[in-house]
């Protein structure tokens, strides 16, 4: 059968690949759920079955973006414990979280994938770690609510044993056993993942943070990921509370603890990784372990500046994480490249903390290489998968900056007119094709009145 293929013409393009090729007007070719090729001027003559032609004229095509640390369920407790530091922030919210059912996380997670795949996310990732007994099958509700937008996913099936009765944050309703959490996340590998080339769909075992899960959960779950070839996500070094409660439990510091449960390796990405000093970064650039980098986070829950420059000219893998919602309300992922961009130039680096391409880089092919996908997307490349977004600059916001990646990372977010997920038009002028977004937004205030009730007692 002959490919159907997608013609994009006219547009600026960073491919974001080794050499950061950059063409001025180019054009891309899709055949199917593949690039087929990128390159200057107009594609090639005599394509057959070209089912599309988009002129690109005033547009930047990058790679769709990837988001590498996110909790769905929390767009529905979003604007809460406002002025908080993460363990406050946690304390006041984990008795409302522990009531969430399947309804509930199925309106958050469309509405978290609706934003994001609105601002040019095309592979997304959750961590989802609360699993109240009888809640139902909240990781399934998250996987149907992906599949249905037609948005790439990781869902990290998260999971907490150590309860306040064993000296953890969260009430004691709201952990598993460790037995449980185990068996659980086993039984979602072997009933979701998908190792295949361009595959839809990746489960990763993810253990909440050393402050909710025993060392016997961590030690477990990184030997079942390895049996089934999965991988490890967590939370690491996000705060300076974090860094005393492992010295107070463990005598060390979170990266010696981490290592000596099995959580160092490439086949490991960490959420936040703000307090790191030189041997932990070293560590993580010697094991490959990957960085999930959420600067809005971070500042919102005031708990510091990771330190990206160091750990990119290290050789750590970085990504950009959106993380949840309760603690990052805007939920989009476009005006991260920005935030990191910002936020680092006021650390040690100032001005040469960070550039635009590279800010672009850490939302694009970092996500993806933390992600363990950057054989298959995270730039514009022939033979890769068709992820990719067509920015929307010669309007008010963009029109007067002549450098597109400059006026994609420091400019206002920008519209997207076209993102392609595996071939597919997810998004069309700024509008989602997939769904109905005002019915998503009708739900997503629903059920957060629902647990909002709940959670009050009536
Ligand atoms: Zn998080």
């Amino acid at each position: 059968m002959t490919a159907s293929r997608i013609v994009i013409e006219n547009c600026a393009i960073a491919t974001v690949d080794a050499g950061d090729t950059e063409y001025a007007e180019g054009h891309i070719v899709v055949a199917d759920n593949l690039i087929e090729s990128v390159g200057a001027g107009k594609a090639p003559e005599g394509l057959e079955n070209v089912v599309r032609r988009v002129d690109g004229t005033g547009h930047l095509a990058t790679p769709g973006l990837v988001n590498t640390h996110h909790h769905f369920y929390q767009w529905i407790t979003r604007g809460l414990a406002q002025d908080s530091n993460l363990f406050n922030w946690l304390v006041t919210l984990y008795p409302t979280w522990a009531r969430i059912d399947e309804q509930m996380v199925h309106a958050a997670a469309q509405g978290s994938l609706a934003m994001m795949a609105r601002g040019g996310v095309t592979t997304a990732m959750d961590h989802h770690y609360v699993f109240p007994r009888g809640s139902g099958d909240l990781l399934g509700a998250e996987i149907r609510a992906a599949r249905d937008m037609g948005v790439r996913f990781t869902a990290a099936r998260g999971s907490m044993d150590r309860g306040e009765s064993d000296g953890g944050l969260p009430p004691d309703f709201a952990v598993e056993s460790t037995e449980d959490a185990l068996a659980a996340t086993e039984e979602a590998i072997d009933t979701h993942h998908d190792a295949s080339f361009g595959s839809m769909l990746h489960i990763a075992a993810a253990p909440c943070s050393p402050f909710s899960v025993s060392a016997e959960l961590l030690r477990e779950a990184a030997v079942l990921a390895r049996r089934k070839g999965v991988r490890l996500h967590t939370h690491g070094s996000e705060t300076v509370e974090e860094e005393k409660f492992c010295h107070e439990l463990f005598d060390m510091g979170p990266t010696d603890y981490f290592e000596s449960t099995g959580w160092l390796g490439e086949d490991v990405w960490m959420a936040h990784c703000v307090h790191m000093n030189d041997s932990d970064i070293a560590a993580f650039a010697r094991t490959k372990t990957g960085v999930a980098h959420c600067p809005s986070s971070n500042a919102r829950l005031a708990a510091g500046i990771a330190r990206v420059p160091d750990m990119l000219a290290a050789g750590v893998p970085v990504g950009l994480g959106v993380d949840g919602t309760a603690s990052n309300e805007s939920g989009e992922l476009h005006t991260e490249l920005r935030n990191a961009l910002l936020i680092n130039r006021l650390s040690g680096h100032r001005e040469n903390a960070l550039n635009a391409r590279q800010a672009l880089r850490l939302g694009t092919y970092g996500g993806a290489q933390v992600l363990g996908r950057a054989a298959e997307i995270g730039s514009l490349e022939a033979g890769k998968a068709a992820d990719l977004v067509l920015w929307k600059l010669d309007g008010i916001g963009h029109s007067s900056i002549a450098d597109p990646v400059a006026a994609l990372v420091f400019g206002a977010a920008a519209p997207v007119t076209l993102s392609l997920i595996n071939g597919r038009a997810v998004v069309e002028d700024s509008h989602l094709t997939t769904v109905d977004e005002d019915a998503i937004a009708r739900a997503a205030r629903e059920q957060a009145r629902r647990l909002a009730r709940i959670a009050a007692g009536n």
